[in-house]
């Protein structure tokens, strides 16, 4: 964590500068950049990401009247864990959390099929997928983070409570100009005081993460299309005593004539989530009509469960769903044709995507569908690139959303279906090939198996033979480095923060990195002088060089033998008022932890570029030398000449003034 840079600033260095006065957020101002609607996790994430942008107004708004206290999900895989990294509560969460290290398995006794018997016992997650473990954590505690996130902000963003979305336009006829806040809202006031009050808020940006009933998806003209599930199921979370001996590890449990249950742990070492299958439903019923009861589910529990007992003393929350797997047929609000403008209003989370929670994914897809969008918007907002780049966003989550469901469906059919064993049906499903399926797809719900296809924003792999461990379209897979000036032992992805800026990692070759004529050195001095360096054409005057690509590069050799000085200076960088020196731009090898160029397969020969978006995303592997190559991929997504700061779009200033006349 990097702080003091522009001056000495005692206290807690994650509250950021504060400049103006806070704004008062239990208002709305009559316009806004962006309005989303909706605090669940995909709102949040995308609030949280936009908050740290002082020169874009952003608000949120929730029908709730406070924040969420208890939540529905509580899985958090791998790769969410690595983007909490990002924004910077990564350690918040793994310190509160239940990890979830093993799975067992249990089925029906062969010789007594009423008794249930452990058949397998796991990983949970494989060895070496990341540096971060599959997390078990209340939603509502997530929501904390971000919400502390968004407060410590320059922006010092809060939710604005007691909001219900009720409608939205776009005025067509200035739909095409961006800077224009071609979206009109309509929101009703659910405070005592304003009750039944409608406010009206205009916006360039709306984005509904108003879940699985999403009314902005609905003033889109869009639906939810899928299957109904046809099978009841149930979750409580509990405070039981049991004998059952692995209650403290995630339990898939199948009976031969009672159904199945799923245990998972939860944090604080004594709670238990426990979802139970209930009945089949009939086409098109709903699981309310069935009036299922608490005390159901814990005997139904119960009996699964058998020989072992288990006794509930408390239950925290419960819920009995039958949730489909649906799909909207796009995730912002253009028609296929249409190329006279660009999307203003998008969904992200459950509004696009609904599925069943058995392989915990909404809420981790549903972040990393905010995610994936709020750089998109900041880097429009902000004047760095073209409105278009916004396209990419339903196309990119679009495409994961589809997947998510085919992988849910086939799951939740699995779980669902007889088992075969004796007491069991002949045709069900084999015990023993439902834990073959959960290892075989362990990477897709850790949340590492993403894959971005081919498109101006992700390269195609004509140079995988750089860096195999890392792929063109997936995650910057991270790994340990040594810190070359301070000798700190750091995972290398732990550089990107939520903070919009792009990456671009420089693996070196073999040669001395001091030699002026190196390639990582030839390729540190482009990148500083050249007036084709990316760095250069995109930068706003008087900014810091790296400001929207950060560099940083990876020698092969052993820290103690480099010398700082001998480096190339974009890799010393000044930087803020004073011009001091940023110490965190080069790194080493750790061979303790193990060598990166190793682990990630890179071709110590010849070295290589790895470019990652500021979502983690890698957008290109490039030979070291390919400077061209480089430059011309951020031509094609950031403007060719930036604005300079003073014709950057201005937050609508007026704002903090004015009030929204309650109509
Ligand atoms: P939501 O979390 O639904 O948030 C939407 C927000 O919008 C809400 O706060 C709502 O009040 C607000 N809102 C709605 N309409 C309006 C309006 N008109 N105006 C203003 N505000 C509005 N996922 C996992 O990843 N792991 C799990 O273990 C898991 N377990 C689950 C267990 C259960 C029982 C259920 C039902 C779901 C579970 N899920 C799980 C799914 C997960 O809860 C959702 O996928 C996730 O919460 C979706 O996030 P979201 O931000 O899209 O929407």
């Amino acid at each position: 964590m990097q702080f003091h840079l522009d001056g000495f600033r005692p206290g807690d260095p994650a509250i950021l500068p504060q400049t103006d006065a806070k704004p008062d957020f239990t208002v709305l101002p009559p316009v806004v950049d962006v309005l989303i609607v909706g605090c669940g996790p995909a709102g949040l994430t995308l609030a949280a990401q936009l908050a740290s942008f002082p020169d874009i107004t952003t608000r949120i708004v929730e029908q709730k009247g406070g924040p969420l206290r208890v939540g529905q999900a509580d899985g958090i895989a791998c790769r969410t864990v690595e983007m909490f990294e990002a924004f910077g509560f990564a350690e918040r969460v793994l310190k509160e959390s239940y990890w979830v290290n093993e799975t067992v398995f249990w089925k029906p006794d062969v010789l007594k099929p009423d008794v249930i018997v452990r058949h397998g016992r796991i990983d949970d997650v494989e060895d070496g997928l990341s540096e971060f473990p599959h997390v078990i954590l209340n939603q509502a505690r997530v929501h904390d983070f971000y919400l502390d996130i968004m407060r410590n902000s320059s922006t010092q963003l809060e939710p604005t409570y007691g909001r219900r979305f009720v409608d939205l336009s776009v005025d067509p006829t200035v739909s095409a100009d961006t800077s224009s806040p071609a979206v009109t809202v309509r929101l009703e006031r659910l405070d005592t005081a304003h009750l039944g009050k409608i406010e009206t808020v205009r916006a360039r940006f709306v984005v509904g993460c108003d879940g699985a009933r999403s009314g902005v998806r609905q003033a889109m003209g869009l639906t939810l299309r899928g299957d109904s599930a046809n099978q009841a199921w149930g979750v409580m979370d509990v405070l039981a005593v049991t004998d059952f001996p692995d209650i403290r590890l995630k339990s898939v449990i199948q009976s031969a004539q009672e159904g199945s249950i799923l245990i998972i742990p939860r944090e604080g070492g004594y709670m238990v989530r426990i979802y139970v299958e209930l009945e089949k439903l009939s086409a098109d019923e709903r699981v309310a009509s069935r009036n299922i009861s608490l005390e159901r589910l814990i005997a139904a529990a119960q009996r699964i469960l058998h020989p072992y007992v288990l006794e509930v003393k408390e239950v925290a929350w419960w819920s009995v769903y039958d949730i489909g797997q649906r799909l909207c047929d796009r995730f912002d609000d253009l028609s296929d044709d249409q190329a006279d403008r660009e999307p203003r209003v998008f969904i992200a989370g459950d509004a696009g995507h609904t599925h069943s929670p058995k392989a915990g994914l909404g809420m981790n897809v549903s972040m990393q569908d905010g995610f994936n969008l709020g750089w998109k918007l900041a880097a429009v907002l902000r004047g760095q690139s073209p409105p278009d780049l916004l396209r990419s966003y339903s196309q990119e989550r679009h495409a994961i959303a589809r997947e998510l469901i085919e992988f849910d469906r086939q799951w939740a059919r699995m779980l669902s279906a007889p088992l075969k064993s004796p007491g069991g049906a002949a045709d069900g499903v084999d015990p023993a090939a439902i834990q073959r399926h959960f290892v075989r797809h362990g990477r897709y719900t850790a949340g590492t198996a993403t894959r971005y296809a081919p498109s101006r924003l992700i390269g195609k792999e004509h140079h995988a033979d750089l860096a195999r461990g890392f792929s063109v379209g997936m995650r910057f897979h991270s790994a340990p480095a040594i810190r070359l000036a301070d000798a700190k032992p750091v995972q290398l992805g732990h550089a990107a923060r939520a903070d919009g800026r792009w990456r671009i990692y420089a693996f070196a070759d073999r040669a001395d990195p001091a030699d002026s004529l190196s390639p990582i050195q030839r390729l540190c001095a482009f990148l500083e002088q050249s007036p084709e360096s990316p760095l250069r054409h995109h930068a706003r005057e008087g900014a810091d060089l790296d400001a929207l690509l950060d560099i940083r590069a990876i020698f092969q050799q052993e820290h103690r033998t480099l010398s700082l000085g001998t480096m190339p200076a974009l890799l010393l960088p000044a930087k803020g008022r004073f011009g001091l020196r940023d110490y965190e731009k080069m790194f080493c090898p750790d061979p303790r932890r193990g060598d990166i160029f190793d682990m990630r397969g890179i071709d110590r020969d010849h070295g290589c570029i790895v470019v990652v978006r500021p979502d983690q995303y890698i957008a290109q592997v490039l030979p070291l030398a390919a400077h061209h190559t480089l430059s011309a991929f951020f031509n094609g997504i950031m403007r060719a000449d930036r604005m300079n700061s003073t014709d950057l779009p201005t937050p609508y200033e007026s704002n903090r003034v004015e009030q929204v006349a309650a109509s």
